[in-house]
């Protein structure tokens, strides 16, 4: 099937007679006509549905049609983008480990690795997302468990040159995790790249419509995890489930299966059913809606550009773009609906435009259907330094202006009267 047609069919195949429609199983668990078949479920010998924390019919079928999106063999929902980040580092890492990250990352990632996964004491190193071979390699040291980054990043936009990622991590025997929110699967399939799992906060184009807080884990199955002596936690046995080895019992679902049964059953964090339906109904248009997103997103990128009160513009799509030739490669098809810039008088001026913006909306939210706008250094960045907003690529005036699905010209014409009411 094409990208497409999964869209609208993976995940969920109704046999004759069932629900067209992908059914809602709310129920928090699901019942046995013995306890010895239960209990075959709860040593992991059984297949089936148990409890709902663990796994649930609704859940797996959206988790499996993201899965095929990204051409990876098992996948896990998470209840938000949050989780999925923390959940895909630790699953491999644990206190005394450390992590290559890069520095241009969402800030609610950046908070997660530098405050709260410090404390659990894994160590972080954030690096350039441009670095070189070299500088990379220099980051790496005999603990490091992991390298993660995001292929676009929010809400700087730089590309991450995947392969050279990859084939650095993988140098170093350790796997690639990359967030792919920004781009989806329909832009960008980073396992095509060398990646090795690939996280999304599913909040953002995934959904669209702004109506589910969601994440989800996906594993390509590629990295041979008993290559080496790194990863014990897949490849020794598992005490708290009956001493199973994930990657012998499990073979390329180890990755998710320990994410699973381990993390999901310990810490929590599943999305609701009803969650996962509507995120499965913004999945069966996200291939028609990511399109027009970036092409309605190159146009205002290019009013921008040609706007004398602008004092900068980043769009990888435009053809001057420090990332434009890496986008060719990873993204040929578009980036994203996210454009970036700052407009002369610099951060009052900026928020005289967003207080002045009459169809775009201010609000903490990026990809949606409704055009949407932020200034992540008072909002989404601001318990970063001035050097780490620097690090991250954020600069203090930046405005990040998620273009929507609405008519170009309409969203152009408010970006035009905001500009002039910001100089005034
Ligand atoms: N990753 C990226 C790239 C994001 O933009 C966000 C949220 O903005 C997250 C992860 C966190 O996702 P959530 O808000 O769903 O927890």
């Amino acid at each position: 099937m094409k990208i497409n047609t999964k869209c609208l069919h993976a995940g969920y195949t109704p046999k004759n007679g069932e629900p067209r429609v992908l059914p809602i199983t709310q129920s928090t668990t699901f019942k046995y006509e013995s306890s010895e078949e239960m209990g075959k479920l709860f040593d992991l010998e059984a297949e089936g549905y148990f409890y709902t924390r663990l796994q649930n019919p609704t859940n797996d079928a959206v988790a499996a049609k993201i899965a095929a999106l990204e051409g990876g063999v098992a996948a896990v929902l998470t209840s938000s983008g949050q989780a999925a980040s923390f959940y895909s580092v630790f699953n491999i890492c644990h206190a005394g480990d450390h992590v290559v990250a890069s520095a241009a990352i969402y800030g609610g990632t950046f908070n997660l690795f530098s405050v709260t996964m410090k404390k659990l004491g894994i160590d972080f190193t954030f690096v350039n997302p441009d670095s070189t071979e070299e500088e990379l390699n220099a980051a790496f040291k005999e603990n490091t468990k992991v390298v993660f980054a995001e292929t676009l990043s929010n809400p700087s936009l730089n590309i991450l040159d995947i392969e050279l990622f990859a084939n650095v991590a993988h140098a170093h025997g350790v796997p690639l995790i990359v967030d792919n929110t920004f781009p989806t699967p329909i832009n960008c399939r980073p396992f095509e790249f060398g990646a090795d799992i690939v996280t999304h906060s599913t909040t953002k184009y995934m959904d669209g419509h702004a109506t589910q807080v969601g994440g989800v884990i996906v594993d390509s199955g590629n990295f041979d995890w008993t290559a080496s002596d790194k990863y014990p936690g897949l490849t020794t046995p598992d005490e708290s489930y009956h001493g199973v080895i994930y990657t012998e019992r499990f073979g390329k679902g180890a990755y998710i299966t320990k994410c699973v049964t381990q993390l999901m059953r310990d810490l929590g964090s599943i999305p609701s059913p009803h969650n996962a339906f509507l995120l499965n109904l913004g999945l069966e248009t996200l291939f028609l809606r990511v399109p027009r997103h970036c092409e309605n997103a190159l146009k205002v990128a290019k009013f921008l550009e040609a706007n004398e009160n602008v004092t900068w513009v980043n769009y990888p799509g435009l053809e001057g773009n420090k990332y434009y030739s890496l986008a060719q490669k990873y993204m040929p098809d578009g980036t994203s609906g996210v454009v970036s810039f700052g407009i002369k008088g610099g951060r009052e001026a900026a928020t005289r435009f967003m207080d002045s913006l009459k169809l775009a909306t201010i609000a903490t939210h990026v990809a949606d259907c409704r055009t949407c706008v932020l200034h992540p250094a008072s909002t989404t960045h601001r318990q970063l330094t001035s050097q780490q907003l620097e690090e991250a690529g954020v600069a203090e005036d930046l405005i990040r202006f998620s273009v929507g699905l609405e008519d170009a010209d309409d969203i152009i014409a408010d970006i035009a009267q905001a500009i002039e009411a910001s100089q005034m």
